[in-house]
């Protein structure tokens, strides 16, 4: 890959998204520059991007080492043909975050799924369009973007209910925002008294760790709950000197950090990976929180993962990692009624 840039540019989280890969021939030019071939055609391209958009940052594709599916970068963000095969159990919206007879989605830029806490889903833009999201069916849409009257309408219901003692921002990407809405969004919820703790889900640190800016950083310290960050890393290649950089200038100023991934197949389905990714968390202070299941989403069946052998791999790590090392590995169930623990019986 060759981009006509300097440092500054490359270190500039703005240029990092301006500069992303969203079609066939910047994705053919990418790989031309590294030598490298796509197994794709333009038809297959279009079928695939017409139901889910590609995005991808520079400094990800800069993480790819073999530029093909056997990389656990490669795997995760540039488009398959397996993409086009939908089974019968697969779904558009996997965890039923839409089913009204649950009531879990009352407004536009919110769920409320469990009783104390709340999703805010301020943007359904993210930095890149990773090929196993579980809200395919809206992130990249703008029209799923929420609206000045849609935030509104989330902070008053927010404020009606003051069983909610954590809001939790995602999306999409609510790091994709800038600053001025971040402030806005972090201003009006800490005026919610009842608001106990905020948690932002972003894969920024991982897609374009530039984004954590010292800026950035100043407005989330200037909000006085208590914000912790969820970051999504699935494999160690993700973690580089860059992106510990960036964390831990964020984690020195009191800023915590907890990860949760995704179990995927030939990305982090051995033992010996998920060690190393739990073990260099922990290294950079972050601590691996949830290992989900991935969920029945139309087109992710070559990156899911059969339950027995993610209990199996967790049997594998007992005893080789220190306890606070193993997330607890979880399945969102499709009814909608939320995360339940997936566990080995030992005793
Ligand atoms: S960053 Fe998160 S919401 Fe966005 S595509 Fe990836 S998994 Fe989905």
């Amino acid at each position: 890959m060759n981009f006509e840039m300097n440092d500054q540019q490359w270190e500039d989280w703005k240029w990092q998204h301006a500069t992303r890969c969203q079609d066939l021939s910047t994705l053919r030019a990418w790989m031309d520059a590294s030598k490298a071939s796509l197994d794709l055609d333009q038809n297959q391209f279009e079928a695939i991007t017409s139901n889910y958009r590609m995005g991808i940052t520079p400094y990800y594709f800069s993480l790819i080492k073999k530029f093909d599916p056997t990389d656990p970068i490669f795997r995760q963000i540039v488009p398959a043909s397996d993409e086009l095969t939908i089974t019968p159990d697969e779904r558009v919206d996997p965890i039923s975050d839409e089913n009204p007879a649950r009531g879990s989605r009352p407004l536009k830029a919110l769920i409320h799924r469990y009783t104390n806490r709340v999703l805010l889903i301020p943007t359904a833009q993210c930095a890149v369009y990773c090929r196993f999201c579980f809200r395919k069916r809206l992130v990249g849409d703008t029209t799923h973007n929420a609206r000045e009257e849609d935030l509104n309408q989330a902070y008053d219901y927010i404020g009606q209910h003051d069983e909610i003692e954590e809001v939790i921002l995602t999306g999409g990407d609510p790091l994709t925002l800038g600053d001025d809405a971040i402030a806005s969004i972090l201003i009006r919820l800490e005026s919610i008294k009842h608001i106990r703790l905020i948690r932002i889900h972003t894969r920024l640190p991982v897609v374009n760790p530039f984004r954590l800016t010292p800026e950035l950083a100043q407005i989330v310290r200037n909000c006085s709950k208590p914000i912790w960050i969820s970051a999504h890393f699935n494999h160690p290649n993700e973690i580089t000197a860059t992106s510990k950089n960036r964390i831990g200038g964020w984690i020195n100023q009191g800023i915590p950090f907890v990860n949760q991934s995704v179990l995927l197949r030939d990305v982090n389905d051995s033992a010996t990976t998920l060690k190393a990714l739990f073990m260099s968390l922990l290294e950079i202070k972050i601590k691996p929180y949830y290992l989900h299941q991935a969920d029945l989403v139309q087109g992710t069946g070559h990156l899911r993962v059969p339950i027995d052998r993610g209990l199996q791999l967790l049997r594998e790590l007992q005893g080789e990692l220190p306890g606070y090392a193993i997330p607890h590995y979880v399945y969102d169930q499709p009814d909608g009624s939320g995360k339940i623990p997936i566990q080995n019986k030992y005793l």
